[in-house]
């Protein structure tokens, strides 16, 4: 048999998306035991002991499909964002929603505005719908929300926002988004992708549900459980807009999306804000540690508002991360990301920290 399969035209160029490297992956291909990994923003100080617990009791029911529309979760998230169960959405993490946002609102006829160096996922689903793809450059590490209100056409549908960026980790201001959103037709959806906002500690940043709770309907906000809340290997997310946007969301869903655990898990970790404040300080504390040793290694570093780190390693960064990847240190190149001497570094725990400030010391002092 000789017939090959096509896939449809829009895969015809497409990558395939490359996550951080597994721990297991590294233990196989390496042959090492001691491994960490600070490649994916992960939570370094793991579950949190409620939603392990949750899970436990949950364990013996997953004979019964999950709730499709995640009723008291939504009602949980509700009351924690003071908004209604109507406005908000889960989805199998926030990379299920970006998925279901390009779904429901790109075809082909339709353009969509992404800035260059941001999260690949939205290149992946808009070139899936064979929606035209436009990208905007950063400036000084940053969206430039001007370059993208610039790039507005009669056919633009959705823009995503990430803010914080991943990867460079800079913020928008308030002020910044006010005068972008001005300058946006009604019929462009905005998606502001806050996975981080949890880590964000700066008081412009813009306060995005409340222009949802004031009425406008084409801004959606997306965050997830998976960095803060500790639960990435679950997928768990969720949408905040009108509700006439999330019902579009809804046609296209699969019915039950958001598995059993990681819904209960979710309500749990909720409740649990001792968790959430015990990541965010030692992810501030990991921090100023990194910025202080990038300092004394003299390497230039982007200042972050998330738990990560863009660090700039040079021209000889694969090189630099295949060596700490040997010595069982993972961090992610940048060069996915059109960033090519740089690596994005997760903020880990002060032993990982060290460690990792370590290796890289020694990986740099050997190949220089
Ligand atoms: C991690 C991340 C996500 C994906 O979150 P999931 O809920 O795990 O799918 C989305 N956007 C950005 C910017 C991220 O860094």
């Amino acid at each position: 048999m000789m017939v090959k399969i096509i896939p449809q035209r829009g895969l015809e160029s497409l990558p395939t998306y490359r996550p951080g490297r597994q721990i297991e992956e590294i233990q196989r291909e390496y042959g090492i035991t001691d491994v960490i990994k600070l490649a994916s923003n992960e939570n370094p100080l793991g579950v949190s002991p409620k939603a392990v617990e949750a899970l436990e009791n949950m364990l013996g029911k997953v004979n019964f499909y999950p709730d499709g529309q995640c009723f008291n979760l939504r009602n949980s998230l509700a009351k924690h964002l003071h908004i209604l169960p109507e406005q908000v959405m889960v989805g199998n993490g926030e990379d299920g929603l970006i998925l279901e946002i390009c779904l429901a609102f790109l075809d082909e006829n339709s353009e969509a505005i992404v800035s260059c160096s941001s999260f690949p996922i939205y290149d992946i689903y808009i070139r899936t719908m064979r929606a035209k793809l436009v990208k905007t450059p950063l400036h000084e590490f940053r969206l430039d929300l001007q370059a993208m209100a610039d790039a507005v056409t009669d056919r633009t549908k959705v823009i995503f926002v990430c803010n914080p960026n991943n990867p460079t980790g800079t913020t928008i201001t308030a002020a910044d988004a006010a005068a972008f959103l001005v300058r946006i037709p009604d019929n462009v959806l905005v998606i502001f992708d806050e996975a981080y906002f949890e880590f964000v500690d700066t008081d412009n940043f813009p306060d995005t549900i409340q222009y949802v709770n004031e009425g406008r309907e084409n801004i959606l906000v997306l965050r997830t459980f998976s960095k803060i809340y500790g639960l990435a290997g679950l997928r768990l997310g969720y949408a905040i807009g009108a509700p006439s946007i999330l019902s579009a969301l809804n046609k296209v869903k699969e019915p039950f999306s958001v598995n059993l655990l990681a819904q209960t898990a979710g309500l749990a970790v909720l409740e649990d804000q001792e968790f959430r404040q015990k990541t965010f300080q030692i992810t501030q504390e990991g921090r100023k540690y990194l910025y202080q040793e990038f300092d004394r290694l003299d390497l230039n570093y982007v200042k972050s508002q998330t738990n990560f780190i863009m660090t700039e390693i040079g021209p000889r960064a694969n090189e630099i991360i295949e060596k700490m990847t040997c010595k069982g240190v993972v961090i992610r190149p940048c060069s996915a990301y059109d960033l090519p001497y740089f690596a994005r570094i997760s903020i880990g725990t002060p032993e990982q920290n060290a460690r990792l400030v370590k290796t890289l010391e020694e990986v740099l002092n050997a190949v220089n």
